[in-house]
C-alpha cells in the first residue's frame, strides 16, 4: 500500500476532525472516508479524493488543537472568604495533615487581591482554552462568594476526569522575594501516587512556557529553576488527575504587583499558561 503524503498524515492525525469532520465539508470528506474504507478497490476513488480535498481546503473548520481535551482551572481563594472565617477556617483533612478548608490569599500593597487576580486570569484562560477546543471547568463561579474548601476544588477536577487540571495563585512573600514558581506533588502513599510523574511533566511544561510567554523570572525565594515540590497541598494530595499550582508572582513585590495589575500582562500570563498545557496535553 502506498504511503500517504507525511504531511497528510500528520494534518489527519493531530487534527482528528479535520478529516472526520463536524461541519458540512468535514462530515462530507467523513462520509467519503468511511465509504472507501468499505468500497472493494476496483471502485472509482474519485469521490473521496475530492471530499478529502475540499476538507483540506478549509482551514477555518478544521477543530481546535485541544478538542477532546478536558481542562480544569482552580482559581485559587475566592473574594468572599474573608467574610466568612468560621467556614473557611473549618479544619478538613488533606491527608498529609489537617489543613483550613481555604485562605482568603494575599493582596498588593494597594489592596489588588489573589482572589481577583487569580479570578481574572481563570476565566481569560477558559476564553483561550476553550477557543482551541477544549472543555474547561472552573471550580468556583464568581469572584464574591465562599469557598469552595481545598478539597472540594480537587474533587471537582477527579470529577471531570481532567486532562489536566491548574490551580492559579500569586504569592505572599516578603516584598524583596520575586519571581514565579511552579509547585507539583509528591508522593504520599495517597491517590495522587498515581499521577505525580504526569503532574512533574504538566509542571515542567507550564514552568517552560511561562518563562517564554511573560518574560518573569524564577522565583528567587522557592523551588529550584521555579519548581517546587510540596505534599501538605490539599489540592495536590487529594488530585487523581495531573495536576498543578502556579505561584505567578509575589503580590508583594512592588515589581510583580506592578505587572499582575496591568490587564496586558494578565492576558500574557493567561495565553502563556494556555500554552503550558497545551504543550503538555498534546506532547
Ligand atoms: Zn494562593
Amino acid at each position: 500500500m502506498r504511503a500517504l503524503p507525511a504531511s497528510l498524515l500528520a494534518a489527519c492525525g493531530l487534527i482528528a476532525t479535520a478529516c472526520g469532520g463536524t461541519d458540512s465539508g468535514g462530515a462530507a470528506a467523513g462520509q467519503a472516508a468511511r465509504a472507501a474504507a468499505t468500497t472493494p478497490a476496483s471502485a472509482p476513488a474519485s469521490a473521496p479524493t475530492q471530499a478529502r480535498s475540499q476538507a483540506h481546503a478549509k482551514p477555518q473548520a478544521v477543530a481546535g488543537p485541544l478538542e477532546g481535551k478536558t481542562i480544569v482551572i482552580d482559581p485559587g481563594h475566592n473574594g468572599g472568604n474573608y467574610r466568612n472565617p468560621t467556614a473557611i477556617n473549618r479544619k478538613v483533612n488533606v491527608l498529609t495533615k489537617w489543613k483550613p478548608c481555604d485562605t482568603t490569599g494575599t493582596e498588593t500593597n494597594s489592596h489588588y487581591t489573589e482572589a481577583a487576580f487569580s479570578w481574572d486570569v481563570s476565566n481569560r484562560m477558559v476564553k483561550i482554552l476553550e477557543a482551541r477546543g477544549a472543555k474547561v471547568k472552573l471550580t468556583r463561579t464568581d469572584n464574591n462568594s465562599v469557598g469552595p474548601c481545598i478539597t472540594q476544588r480537587a474533587a471537582i477536577g477527579n470529577k471531570a476526569k481532567a486532562d489536566a487540571a491548574i490551580s492559579v495563585h500569586g504569592d505572599g512573600a516578603p516584598a524583596t522575594d520575586h519571581g514565579f514558581h511552579v509547585i507539583m506533588p509528591k508522593k504520599i502513599n495517597g491517590p495522587v501516587d498515581p499521577v505525580v510523574a504526569d503532574s512533574s511533566r504538566l509542571g515542567i511544561a507550564v514552568r517552560d512556557a511561562f518563562t517564554k510567554g511573560t518574560g518573569l523570572p524564577y522565583s528567587n525565594y522557592i523551588g529550584r529553576k521555579a519548581l517546587d515540590y510540596r505534599n501538605d497541598l490539599g489540592g495536590l494530595n487529594l488530585s487523581t488527575v495531573p495536576k498543578i499550582f502556579i505561584e505567578c508572582g509575589n503580590m508583594r513585590n512592588a515589581g510583580d504587583a506592578a505587572k499582575f495589575k496591568d490587564p496586558a500582562f494578565r492576558q500574557r500570563i493567561a495565553v502563556a499558561l494556555a500554552d503550558g498545557l497545551q504543550h503538555y496535553l498534546k506532547a
